[in-house]
């Protein structure tokens, strides 16, 4: 079985032995220094400095979503949201469930998001802009530059969903004017799912998260950055995958962010180029480096999908109105080139 999924994705032999031991009790110094030493390779990697906040919260990327917005902003507050899937349509329905406003700008599948998009909102006093810089239900990756320019002049917090893009992309946390990101376990880190983490610039956290009353317990931000300090979290963390983290995290370390990017890209390009004979075609959008969208021109992409499971090739199946028309294939994870040459053979035969 191979997963070309998003999450889970294929594991480093590396993690699957960590996965595989005993855990440790963990209110020690040990586990402590684990986890700044995690902190500090997380920070670095994402482009955060010394001064920068990190959370690690138990919970799926969605838990971290949800923490960073309602410890930043309320009801007198006013988001701009981009939804252009199914993860953008999930900032809104956070924002729905805690009663805070917001005004979404709503893509179709195969719009591209342009300046013309943005430029409507300008100079309307929105407090942050939420986006999912790259749209996984989808494959699009917006423009980060377009992005940051668009709030800084608008004096605007920047609040990335980077799960899929994180180790993926070209972004840089710093340098992009990001206020939040947020990262999850089992994309691009390709950890077990559970664990995420909330990166806050110190402007986003002096100025909001820790001068507003808890509105969460569990989901407390404050209190995930005072007990960080001593590299520990309120409750029990899920502590397999911190060390897997950690593991993986010096790994990462020792090979580069730069490095680790341009694997993924050219494992992307590949899969790319080898699927151009193909009764397939790929949308005209700016991609991920993480996903390859290929919509499907016999529209069966479902049942594609679930032939290929039978035959151990495992891609990501769409959901809603695209599940017969888009299949996604991913190149975060464990996979290698040759593995999209299998793919394309199993493709090419289930295709035709
Ligand atoms: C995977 C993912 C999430 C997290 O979803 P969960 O199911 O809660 O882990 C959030 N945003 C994006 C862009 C993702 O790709």
């Amino acid at each position: 079985m191979t997963l070309f999924t998003v999450g889970p994705v294929e594991m480093h032999p590396d993690t699957l032995d960590v996965a595989g031991k005993q855990l440790p009790y963990f209110r020690t110094e040990q586990f402590s220094q684990i986890n700044l030493e995690s902190e500090r390779i997380l920070k670095k990697l994402a482009g955060a400095s010394e001064n920068d906040k990190v959370a690690f919260l138990t919970a799926s990327g969605t838990g971290a979503m949800e923490a960073a917005i309602i410890n930043a902003f309320d009801e007198k507050d006013r988001m701009l949201i981009v939804n252009g899937g199914s993860f953008g349509h999930r900032f809104c329905e956070i924002c729905d469930v805690h009663g805070i406003p917001y005004d979404e700008i709503k893509l179709e599948f195969g719009e591209e998001l342009t300046e013309s998009h943005i430029s409507e909102y300008d100079g309307k006093e929105y407090s942050a802009l939420l986006v999912n810089i790259h749209e996984t239900s989808t494959g699009q990756l917006y423009d980060i530059d377009m992005l940051s320019a668009f709030c800084r002049k608008n004096g605007m917090y920047l609040i990335v969903d980077a799960i899929s893009s994180f180790l993926a992309d070209d972004i840089s946390f710093n340098r992009d004017g990001m206020d939040i990101m947020i990262i999850s376990s089992q994309k691009a880190l390709s950890l077990s799912p559970g664990l995420s983490a909330v990166i806050m610039s110190s402007r986003i956290f002096d100025e909001r998260i820790s001068v507003r009353k808890s509105v969460c317990l569990y989901l407390d931000l404050k209190s995930h950055i005072k007990n960080g300090e001593r590299g520990q979290t309120p409750f029990t963390p899920a502590v397999g995958i911190l060390l897997e983290l950690n593991s993986r995290l010096k790994i990462l370390e020792a090979k580069g962010i730069d490095r680790i990017i341009s694997e993924t890209a050219e494992r992307a390009e590949y899969f790319r180029k080898i699927v151009k004979d193909l009764p397939v075609d790929i949308p005209e959008f700016r991609h991920s480096n993480a996903v390859t969208p290929i919509v499907v021109r016999n529209g069966n992409a479902h049942g594609i999908f679930e032939q290929l499971m039978s035959e151990g090739m495992v891609v990501t199946p769409s959901g809603g109105d695209l599940r017969d028309k888009v299949l996604r294939i991913s190149h975060i994870g464990n996979l290698k080139l040759e593995d999209y040459d299998k793919l394309k053979n199993h493709l090419e035969r289930v295709l035709s």
